[in-house]
């Protein structure tokens, strides 16, 4: 397992729209390049402190997400998400409520912007074992996987922010704005 190079805004991988991942190749036995890369992503998304990772965001351009959050001391409004491999994803259902929330980036590394998206929304996807599975979330884990999948469609938050006047540095947030305005939030 190894910690791979992070993609960032400029680099064309995270504006093109992710292949689909082949299921057969998934979960053949033996030596696999596909359970190695979702076992790299994990190891990165973990190095980087990120909540979320997506295949684009480490240069593949895979349908492959994942998403694992403990709760810690810096975020401790958040829920805590358990490791979820997300094969094939597709948002099936979006609730017509929305909520806001400040959300960080990876491959935007520093920056938070304020970024409005419906409250709940039902995923079908496969496992890494290639089982379907249909999760109904919302909250922050609802928030998380939007992002995630925006970015298999070459999609970044940046994307999604109605009001760029929300848009600023993690340190200037913390210096400058209350916790009411700006809730702290860790990278996506
Ligand atoms: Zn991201």
């Amino acid at each position: 397992m190894s910690v791979l190079n992070v993609a960032r805004l400029g680099h064309p991988v995270l504006r093109q729209k992710a292949e689909p991942v082949d299921l057969n190749a998934l979960v053949a036995p033996g030596e696999n390049e596909l359970q190695r890369l979702i076992d790299d992503m994990v190891d990165t998304m973990r190095d980087e402190d990120g909540v979320g990772i997506a295949a684009p965001q480490v240069v593949r351009s895979l349908q492959i997400v994942i998403v694992e959050y403990r709760t810690n001391e810096r975020y401790p409004d958040q829920d805590e998400i358990p490791l979820t491999v997300f094969v094939n994803p597709v948002i099936t259902r979006s609730s017509d409520e929305t909520s806001s929330f400040w959300e960080g980036c990876l491959s935007l590394k520093d920056l938070r912007g304020r970024v409005t998206r419906p409250r709940e929304v039902t995923v079908e996807a496969y496992s890494r074992q290639g089982e379907k599975m249909v999760v109904e979330v919302q909250g922050f884990l609802a928030v998380v996987l939007q992002h995630e999948i925006d970015h298999l469609h070459g999609i970044v938050f940046l994307d999604r922010m109605k009001d760029l006047t929300q848009l600023a540095f993690a340190d200037e947030l913390k210096t400058y704005w209350t916790e009411e305005e700006a809730a702290p939030s860790p990278e996506i």
